[in-house]
């Protein structure tokens, strides 16, 4: 069975960082509507046209859009080993679409993982990434934009995943391997308890 998790944080909490890790990994396939976007933009397309603008100010593209791209991909994918989200879902709105997309294909969110980071601290990290990787929306202005839609929208879903009983926080402000080491925790619990589920499965079937 497949593990599906969704990596969960503001812009520059390391998600695409630690999501890169766990494909190396794990052979999961990491879906980042982040990158697909700047791929469509790279390229030329229509859809890139459309939401150049937007991604520059650091604003949110639609849930449809979004949603669309999740779901070529889910099925481009069939059979993988699992997926790690990556700065989807963003809304609340888009977390129903993401369940809902993944319960047609018989798959679930199995798990989210926040990492807890000082959002101050975002601030500097960016600059720095800003310097390295010259992307536009990472200077402060936008960088500031889309931190606050995080605040604003992405942050419901802390609430909406709770409830669920889905989400583990691990600390981000660690160095890289720390938090990859907190993640793979996380996930081998998990994976344990699954094993611990299936087990007593049979036990009580069979009596033993
Ligand atoms: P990211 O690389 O995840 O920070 O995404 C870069 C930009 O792409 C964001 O600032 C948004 O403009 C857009 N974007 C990426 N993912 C989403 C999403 N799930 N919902 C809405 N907009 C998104």
């Amino acid at each position: 069975m497949g593990l599906n998790l969704v990596l969960f944080g503001p812009p520059a909490a390391g998600k695409g960082t630690q999501a890169k890790r766990l494909v190396a990994e794990r052979g999961l396939i990491q879906l980042s509507t982040g990158d697909m976007l700047r791929a469509a933009r790279a390229a030329g397309t229509e859809l890139g046209k459309k939401v150049a603008g937007i991604m520059d100010r650091g604003d949110l593209v639609t849930d449809e859009i979004v949603v669309a791209l999740i779901e070529e991909q889910l099925d481009s994918n069939k059979g993988a080993a699992g997926f790690i989200f990556d700065g989807f879902p963003r809304t609340v709105a888009q977390a129903e679409a993401l369940d809902a997309a993944l319960a047609k294909r018989d798959m679930k969110v199995d798990s989210v993982i926040r990492l807890k980071v000082d959002e101050e601290a975002l601030v500097a990290r960016i600059i720095k990434r800003f310097e390295e990787e010259g992307r536009k929306d990472d200077n402060p202005d936008a960088f500031k934009v889309r931190l606050g839609n995080y605040q604003k929208q992405t942050a419901r879903l802390l609430p909406y995943y709770s409830a669920q009983g889905k989400l583990t926080e691990v600390d981000g402000m660690a160095n890289e391997e720390t938090v990859a080491v907190s993640i793979r925790k996380v996930l081998d619990r998990q994976n344990g308890a699954k094993d611990v589920m299936k087990k007593g499965f049979w036990a009580r079937l069979f009596g033993k």
